[in-house]
């Protein structure tokens, strides 16, 4: 167990495409564990592989709700439908929030830490996580789909 720094803002890696994992070996595992801690202590719901400069097609998303935690690797989105217009945020972009059009519903797939291809049906937070999680691994960041930026300072004091 380990927490990894968080890469941030201008962090060239951020804009790369990640590849596949080939193997789930133990080097994956420990990545996902640490991926898992890193996230954890920074207060996050989600975390991409390149968010701590491993260029693998990695996330993991934990809701905080009763479902736990889940590691989506070499995921593939496969349906999309309908828009949600949400605030988001990200640990690699501190003190900034906006507004960004996601899918309403998204299909994904992808292996767990045991090699199970998984399939979920997400909606809501979950949708929008995976979207956001997803974008990471082409190098995509939620500022690039920003339609109206929130003044952080005011969320604060309210
Ligand atoms: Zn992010």
């Amino acid at each position: 167990m380990a927490i990894r720094t968080v890469r941030t803002d201008e962090d060239p890696v951020l804009r790369k495409i990640s590849r596949p994992v080939a193997k789930i070996d133990d080097k994956i595992k420990t990545l996902v564990e640490d991926m898992i801690d890193t996230m954890y202590e920074y207060d996050g719901i989600g975390l991409a592989a390149p968010q701590v400069g491993i260029l693998k097609r990695i996330f993991v998303i934990d809701l905080y709700d009763d479902t736990g935690v889940k590691v989506f690797i070499n995921p593939e989105i496969i349906e999309v439908d309908g828009t949600q217009r949400e605030t988001e945020g990200c640990l690699s972009i501190p003190n900034k929030l906006g507004v960004v059009i996601r899918p309403a519903y998204v299909k994904v797939q992808a292996m767990n830490l045991d090699g199970d291809i998984m399939e979920y049906e997400a909606t809501e937070l979950l949708a929008r996580a995976i979207s956001h999680e997803n974008d990471h691994l082409n190098g995509i960041l939620f500022t690039d789909k920003v339609v109206e930026y929130i003044n952080v300072d005011e969320m604060v004091e309210e």
